[in-house]
């Protein structure tokens, strides 16, 4: 058994981890500990006298060292905002994040010296420093596990529980798995997941992460995501959960302890009622296409929109204009508006332009505007092009030297507007880059590990 501990100070991963490693009779290590003892200085003395980038250089070092087996692990609490500590503290091993909330952590620090790493009143610098580091913590933890109301004994006790035979019962399992028998997916997929959460000797600690869509069964989603499982050590199995029901998809979440989850259609405005939070991005958009699942709370996001972000970086500013009115045209609006680009929404259904475009504060026009607009990066977001349709959105004559086209749709990577644009002339980006991006992204909220996007797309060839 190896375990990491995560988490703000005050959670009590010290003296949990302590305990822990007692019970199973492993060595303990507590990063925080190993970083003085090689300085042979205390973390005040280093904040203070090296500050926070030495501290953090020594916290990197020491992660590094550490040796593979048998362990508990305990972090300090800005360990995870490195996304190299998080790939080597998963490496092989079961992470739990410890949660408290604010008043408990002010209650357990208040008389303890701590270097302060805002200058703001404890109480402010707890709520601050929380805010910055929730989305770190959710994504590097495998479970998650509320402390407020326990002791060390109580908690250390809580993670054997989990260590031992995993965070739900057989029988929500099995009413899960019925579930997902009739659901539809292919007899390789069933027999896969009833492997990995009902088969003999099942590891109760891998965690599991679903495409949640009606359809999905020719997602290349799983295939992606346990390939990036495997290359980086984590412990876990992607699926499919399909069901024209979104409240069926969501009560099969609960049922097999789902850690993470990739939305498609038609979800992805239909799974946000049942979420407890929402991060401002997503809320803006009005859809959400990932969702990561920690102590019984539910977190919704979107990375469609970086996923269309990422390859226009370079064109800030730029005049832009965005075919189609749907969910992949809100996401571009959000991320063009980011690139504090003019952005203008053509629509077939005016009406849906006009709504998106007041939503934004963006402006709209009808499709017959497109040359006076004379637009520098268009994005398409229409599904024309996709396979089996073979149209363009627009005309040869509509397309320019000196335009940035980017075409959404992604099968065929090479579509009939993408064609016409490289003939004008134009610069081209296509769709897979927008689902390598936003996958990169997904993972990295599911997991806390970054993936170079390349990495990605080599691993999807
Ligand atoms: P959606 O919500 O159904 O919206 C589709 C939009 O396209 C609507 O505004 C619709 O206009 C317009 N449209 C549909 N057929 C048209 C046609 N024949 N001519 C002109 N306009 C047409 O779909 P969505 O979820 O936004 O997805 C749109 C496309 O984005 C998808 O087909 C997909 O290829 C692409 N996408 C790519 C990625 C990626 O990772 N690369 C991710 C998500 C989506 P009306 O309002 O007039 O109906």
């Amino acid at each position: 058994m190896r375990a990491v501990l995560i988490g703000f100070r005050g959670t009590g991963k010290t003296e949990v981890g302590r305990l822990l490693a007692h019970i199973n009779d492993v060595p303990f290590f507590d990063t925080d500990r190993m970083i003085e003892e090689s300085a042979e200085k205390t973390i005040y003395e280093i904040f203070a006298e090296q500050g926070e980038e030495e501290f953090r250089r020594k916290e990197r070092r020491v992660i590094a060292s550490l040796p593979e087996g048998d362990a508990v692990i305990a972090t300090g609490g800005g360990a995870i905002l490195d996304p190299g500590n998080v790939r080597k503290l998963r490496e092989g091993s079961t992470v739990f994040l410890l949660q408290a909330d604010e008043a408990a952590i002010e209650r357990r620090i208040r008389d303890t010296r701590r270097p302060s790493l805002t200058r703001l009143p404890l109480r402010d610098e707890i709520h601050e420093l929380l805010a910055v580091r929730r989305d770190a913590y959710l994504s590097a933890a495998d479970f998650c596990i509320d402390t407020t109301i326990k002791n060390a004994n109580e908690v250390s006790l809580e993670i054997h529980r989990v260590l031992s035979g995993g965070a739900v019962s057989w029988k929500r399992r099995e009413r899960g798995m019925e579930v997902i028998r009739a659901s539809g997916i292919g007899h390789e997929d069933i027999g896969e997941i009833e492997k990995v959460l009902m088969g003999e000797g099942t590891d109760t600690l891998t965690r599991v992460y679903a495409i949640m869509g009606y359809p999905c069964t020719h997602s290349k989603s799983p295939q992606l995501f346990n390939r990036l499982f495997s290359r980086y050590r984590v412990n876990a199995f992607y699926t499919r959960l399909q069901d024209p029901e979104i409240g069926t998809v969501v009560r099969v979440a609960g049922d097999i302890d789902l850690r993470g989850a990739s939305v498609t259609i038609p979800f992805k405005q239909a799974i946000i009622p049942s979420l407890d939070h929402l991060d401002r991005d997503a809320d803006a958009i009005g859809a959400v296409n990932t969702v990561v699942y920690c102590g019984g709370k539910s977190y919704g996001s979107n990375t469609d929109w970086l996923g269309i972000r990422g390859p226009l970086a370079e064109y800030r500013k730029a005049r832009a204009v965005v075919l189609g009115a749907g969910g992949a045209a809100a996401a571009a609006v959000y991320a063009l508006q980011d690139l504090e680009m003019e952005v203008t929404v053509l629509n077939r259904t005016p009406g849906r332009a006009e709504e998106l475009s007041a939503r934004f504060g963006c402006a709209h026009a009808p499709l017959s505007a497109f040359e006076a607009l004379d637009p520098g990066v268009v994005v398409n977001a229409t599904p024309v092009g996709m396979t089996p349709d073979h149209h363009s959105p627009l005309r040869p004559g509509q397309l320019k030297s000196g335009m940035v086209i980017f075409d959404l749709v992604y099968t065929p990577p090479e579509t009939p507007l993408i064609r016409m644009a490289r003939n004008a002339g134009a610069r081209v980006i296509q769709g897979p880059e927008m689902f390598v991006r936003q996958a990169a992204a997904q993972f990295r909220r599911f997991t806390g590990i970054q993936v170079p996007p390349a990495e990605i797309k080599e691993m999807m060839e």
